[in-house]
């Protein structure tokens, strides 16, 4: 190669190379010219194009406007009103900051701009052919923007030829458009294709927009979804595993607005329909995130689609939590047919199995109760599921400690002595089912223990299987709650007193949490440097083992609270939960496993453990009808 001097690009010639990364074909100018017209404040937009973009693209808006001078200076490279410094573009809230949109595009079409502020009497209209010199006239208009791009690619025929025809084009621009729609339901959007009104949409809020969008058979299924995390908001719809869909159109990730591909948040969404939808079905999803910019890295691509977040697993943990808590909160989960009918619409939990063969004499005591209410933290404001547990003289909490066999956590019945667990019937932790209304009479359901960590049971519809540790830590998880919000306070006393050591900051810890661990039904002193004295557990708790559990509480406790520092309460009935909760490994009989599934039933969320893993999950007959290749 011969060699050649080093010259600087003409602007003309650099614009069209970096054309290349910003419009791969019409619907990237489509996205780039609607983007500017919401950053300009527009209420109402028009969307028009012809032969899917390949002839024309017209997008007119009533926003802000230019006036000349910014006319003329929106078309330079890197010029933009939307960041000022390179400090800007940490905060930056506009879809553009690039300043590269419109350079890029007057650089491969023939482009129009007509642009009016409020102040001014007539619009400006600017119009440059392929990077050339811009000829500027006057001319009438209302306030805003008209910009008209058309034969895109005209003057480079490389890419012209890589266009696919107008029909494929018109789809890639449509669904453009219709995320643009979706995201911004309280502003007017008009689409016309070739003459057609492809959509007329009023402003209107989010249900109705989708509805008005993606037609009303899309939109039956949707359940509604919102959280609130220290960094982090959602809000949106996912769709019921019934309403599975055959690809993965129906997948919309917003965040702070702009529409984004995101693995990891498809991923979190994703594993929480784990097992609930068929092969080769997809989920509907259609969520907005909404967090501080700074977390934020939006900068990564040209096209803008991903996004980078500094703390990826803590948006997937709130992320999977968020699908799992809506999946659970409707019939949505197990799709739980079970003996009595189901569920009634709006209550998640339902009575597992009816139990009159099993437990004659039910009904006569109950080990605790579960009306249709909430309660309110008077201090926090926080919603707590209201579960009175037995007062001192109901429960097993009077009297000493007997050892804290599985029995005695599992059916609040203290174990003999000599370590015999006896059942009483009646008082076997008989749970009365949402609303006190007795289940039918019906055939007792059998029930077995998977190596010694999955309880499974037949239902009406197919196979049910229970993680027996997170299905125990959600009972326990609503109990400490309660008790936390009844300050229904029951300790069993400890034969023997423990003494337990701690590092110094868990000392400081633990005596910081006194109070609250006191709640729970512990009963803890503080006794000499670094050390305590356990007098007294919850009930629950799995005594011989009380050291440990108050060891471990803490250092999950201040995991938990690097997530969600004012939680107290809530991370400590996680962390309580989860130590005192029955583990893999442990054997039930049927006894236990019957009334353990009472209780989850019972719970507030059956499906979903305090952390967000499934609790339950359910295996149709159809499901295994089809692995077997029965077709009937
Ligand atoms: P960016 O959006 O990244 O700033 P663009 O090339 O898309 O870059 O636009 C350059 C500038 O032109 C914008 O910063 C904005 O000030 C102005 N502009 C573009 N489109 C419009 C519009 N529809 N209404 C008002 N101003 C606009
Ligand atoms: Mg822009």
């Amino acid at each position: 190669m011969t060699h050649r001097r080093i010259s600087v690009l003409p602007d003309n010639i650099a614009n069209k190379i970096a054309a290349g990364e910003v419009i791969q074909r019409p619907a990237s100018v489509v996205k780039e010219l609607i983007e500017n017209a919401l950053d300009a404040g527009a209420s109402s937009i028009l969307v028009v194009v012809r032969e899917g973009g390949r002839a024309l693209i017209q997008v007119t808006d009533d926003g802000s406007g230019m006036d000349e001078r910014d006319a003329l200076a929106s078309f330079l490279r890197h010029a933009t009103s939307k960041i000022a410094s390179y400090e800007d573009l940490e905060s930056v809230s506009s879809f553009g900051f690039r300043g590269e949109a419109l350079a890029s595009i007057a650089a491969v079409a023939r482009v129009t701009l007509k642009t009016r502020t409020r102040e001014e009497e007539s619009a400006t209209v600017v119009k440059i052919e392929g990077g050339g010199a811009p000829a500027v006239s006057q001319e009438g208009r209302e306030p805003g923007t008209t910009l008209i791009a058309q034969n895109l690619f005209y003057n480079v025929p490389a890419r012209r030829k890589f266009l696919k025809s107008g029909a494929t084009e018109f789809r890639h621009v449509y669904d453009e458009v219709q995320r643009i729609a979706i995201s911004t339901p309280g502003i007017a959007l008009h689409f016309i294709s070739d003459n057609d009104t492809v959509f007329n949409l009023k402003p209107a809020p989010l249900l109705q927009r989708l509805r008005d969008v993606l037609g009303e058979r899309r939109c039956e299924g949707l359940i509604p979804v919102e959280e609130k995390s220290e960094t982090l908001t959602v809000h949106g719809f996912i769709g019921k595993p019934a309403f599975g869909l055959r690809s993965r159109q129906g997948q919309y990730i917003f965040l702070n607005g702009r529409f984004i591909v995101n693995r990891t948040i498809n991923h979190a969404v994703y594993s929480a329909y784990e097992h609930l939808l068929d092969k080769g079905t997809f989920p509907f999803f259609l969520l907005f995130l909404d967090m501080d910019p700074r977390r934020v890295d939006v900068n990564v691509h040209p096209s803008k689609l991903e996004a980078k977040f500094d703390d990826e697993q803590s948006i997937y943990r709130v992320l999977s939590s968020v699908t799992r808590k809506a999946l659970a909160s409707v019939e949505a989960v197990p799709a739980l047919t079970i003996e009595d009918g189901g569920i009634e619409p709006g209550t998640v939990a339902t009575r597992f199995t009816p139990r009159q063969h099993a437990w004659p004499g039910e009904g006569t005591a109950t080990l605790w109760s579960f009306p249709e209410r909430q309660h309110v933290d008077q201090k926090t404001g926080e919603i707590l599921p209201f579960i009175p547990y037995p007062g001192p003289a109901a429960g097993p909490s009077s009297g000493v400690a007997d050892g804290g066999t599985l029995a005695g956590r599992l059916l609040g019945t203290p174990a003999l002595k000599d370590g015999v667990t006896e059942l009483a019937p009646g008082v076997n932790g008989a749970v009365l089912p949402h609303g006190g209304t007795r289940p039918e009479a019906g055939t007792p359901t059998l029930i077995w223990q998977l190596h010694n960590k999955y309880i499974l049971s037949q239902i009406k519809n197919g196979l049910l299987l229970v993680d027996q540790h997170v299905a125990h830590e959600r009972v326990l998880y609503e109990r400490a709650l309660a008790r936390f919000a009844t300050s229904m306070r029951s300790t069993q006393q400890l034969l023997f007193p423990y003494t337990l050591e701690l590092s110094a900051p868990d000392f400081d810890l633990l005596t910081e949490l006194l109070p609250q661990f006191d709640m729970l039904g512990f009963d803890i002193k503080p006794f000499g440097r670094h050390t305590v004295i356990i007098e007294g557990v919850p009930p629950d708790a799995h005594t011989g083992r009380e050291g440990k559990i108050v060891e471990e509480m803490l250092a999950l406790y201040n995991e938990y609270r690097q997530d969600n520092p004012t939680q107290v309460r809530d991370n400590l009935a996680k962390s309580y939960s989860c130590k005192s909760a029955i583990k893999a490994g442990d054997s039930l009989n049927e006894a236990e496993m019957r009334s353990l599934i009472d209780q989850l039933f019972a719970t507030s969320m059956p499906y979903v453990c305090p952390h967000g893993r499934p609790i339950v999950l359910r295996i149709s007959i159809e499901e295994l009808d089809r692995r077997f290749g029965r077709t009937s």
